[in-house]
């Protein structure tokens, strides 16, 4: 184990979501002084869990993929596996919407053939997809381009389209290839097909341990997502500083770290830091200050990350109320199919105790890129709007017996076309402000799964730099 000098200042940590929380965590474990800022009054950032009347309402994220042993990690050294859930393996199948029906997603090469979701036509294009030509130009390439060159409209509009839709609330015309889905594009840069990516990629994965998302395990806990975060701030105690919401940040008058000025209470406060995390969204970093050797660091690129607004509905019903069997993870919704929702979760049938005996609950998801104005509407108007889509998709016919709706603004931020550039601008921020790091969902990947990874690698750097100093 490394010996860091006994009178170092603190790491600061700005932001006390998932990311900030994984880096503070992992650094103190290996002996590095932390003190975490955030600037509300509570930690897990997006993450939040309500339970109320029997029910248990995610209001942001779901689940996490087990993409990484490191995920594993966490869970374990947070204390946390005895309340850890692995999602009911009978609610694997994931469905899709065909003229105004579900289908199952096809998970087999049989059921491929099979299925109705795609045509003939779609079906027998596959075998020609090792043999097109990879991408001529080196500028970024929008997904839907991607998809419609490697494999047909067919697939864009009824497996990528809906897809993106739950993952990015996003849009496949907008969003790069390359940053976006990198391990996508990394299939046709490396083996030339997807097809043969897949298969010859498995047997990679497996000697790094690492889990393609569509086969990976999916996580929750036995009161929701948000124990995790509650533990990890548990765990940090002191260490955690609320309502610090951070304005500036510059280099130390003793020429040694990094001092930062933060609000609190109303009045401004300052501290000194052997060196700064930033794992704030993108559209709260272009409002930070950061001054190196006196001159003014310019984070207006980081400005350009769009957030759509999403909001997040969660219904309760009576079990005879629906006559779907609903044995599954949920249903993602084409945009061809001109429904109000996005998809839905089957959230009843993934986990235990997510609603009183004899019910089920679903959390539906409203707005996106594909629909922002609708995200927006009042509460009431979206409940109905998504009580339209489930009389449609799994025969509903009662009235809820719960209902939460929760709606982020800024939800996820989108890798669109001309990302590239918004990244290289934050790699330059860290030559430009040595000792200050950048990592997170703007950054480092959207999901849970890469937000853990993001925080352990901010981690790994931070130490190296301190070790370097
Ligand atoms: C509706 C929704 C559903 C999702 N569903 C899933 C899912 O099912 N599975 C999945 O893997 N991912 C999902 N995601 C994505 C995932 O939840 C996020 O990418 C991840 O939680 C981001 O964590 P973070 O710590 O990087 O950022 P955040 O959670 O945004 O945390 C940033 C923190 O910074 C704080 N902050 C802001 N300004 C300041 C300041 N000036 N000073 C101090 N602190 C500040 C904020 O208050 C916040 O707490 C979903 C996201 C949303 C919005």
């Amino acid at each position: 184990m490394v010996v860091y000098k006994s009178d170092m200042k603190p790491v600061a940590i700005i932001g006390g979501g998932i990311t900030g929380l994984t880096a503070a965590f992992n650094l103190r474990q290996r002996g590095i002084p932390v003190a975490l800022y955030e600037g509300s009054g509570r930690v897990g950032g997006v993450i939040r869990t309500v339970r109320e009347n029997g029910y248990l309402a995610e209001c942001g994220p779901n689940t996490i993929l087990e993409t990484s042993p490191r995920i594993g990690d966490l869970i374990r050294d947070a204390g946390l596996e005895l309340r850890q859930l692995y999602s009911d393996p009978d609610a694997e199948k994931r469905y899709l919407v065909r003229d105004k029906q579900l289908i199952n997603l096809p998970a087999s090469p049989l059921g491929f053939l099979t299925t109705r979701l795609f045509s003939w036509r779609a079906k027998a294009s596959l075998l020609f997809e090792p043999f097109r030509r990879r991408a001529v130009s080196d500028q970024e390439e929008s997904l839907a381009d991607f998809v419609l060159r490697r494999l047909g409209h067919e697939f864009l509009d009824y497996a990528i389209n809906p897809f993106v839709a739950g993952v990015y609330a996003g849009d496949p015309e907008r969003l790069s290839v390359k940053h976006a889905f990198p391990k996508l594009y990394a299939l046709e840069q490396r083996y030339g097909s997807l097809i043969k990516g897949q298969i010859l990629g498995a047997s990679e994965r497996k000697r790094q341990g690492t889990v393609s998302k569509q086969n990976a395990k999916k996580i929750s806990f036995d009161e929701g997502l948000q124990v995790l975060t509650d533990t990890l701030g548990e765990k940090l105690g002191e260490q955690v500083r609320l309502n610090h919401a951070v304005k500036r940040i510059s280099h130390s008058t003793d020429g040694d770290g990094w001092r930062i000025d933060f609000e609190k209470d109303g009045s401004n406060v300052s501290s000194s830091h052997s060196g700064v995390l930033l794992t704030l969204p993108a559209y709260c970093l272009v409002d930070l200050e950061i001054h190196s050797q006196d001159k003014l660091v310019d984070m207006a690129l980081l400005g350009q990350i769009e957030y759509p607004p999403v909001t997040s509905v969660v219904l309760g019903f009576r079990r005879g109320d629906v006559s779907h069997p609903l044995d599954g993870f949920g249903v993602l919704i084409p945009q061809v199919e001109k429904f109000n929702s996005l998809g839905s979760i089957f959230s009843s049938s993934l986990f235990p105790g997510r609603c009183p005996e004899g019910h089920i609950a679903f959390t539906s998801y409203v707005g996106g890129t594909r629909s922002p104005d609708l995200a927006l509407r009042k509460p009431d108007e979206i409940i109905s709007l998504v009580m339209e889509d489930l009389r449609v998709l799994v025969g509903l016919s009662g009235q809820p017996t719960y209902t939460h709706v929760c709606c982020y603004p800024r939800a996820i931020p989108q890798y669109n076309i001309g990302f590239g550039r918004v990244k290289a601008r934050m790699d330059e921020i860290e030559q430009e402000a040595s000792g200050v790091f950048l990592g997170g969902h703007f950054r480092d990947g959207i999901s849970l799964g890469d937000s853990i990874l993001a925080g352990y690698n901010a981690a790994d750097r931070i130490s190296e730099y301190l070790i370097s100093k």
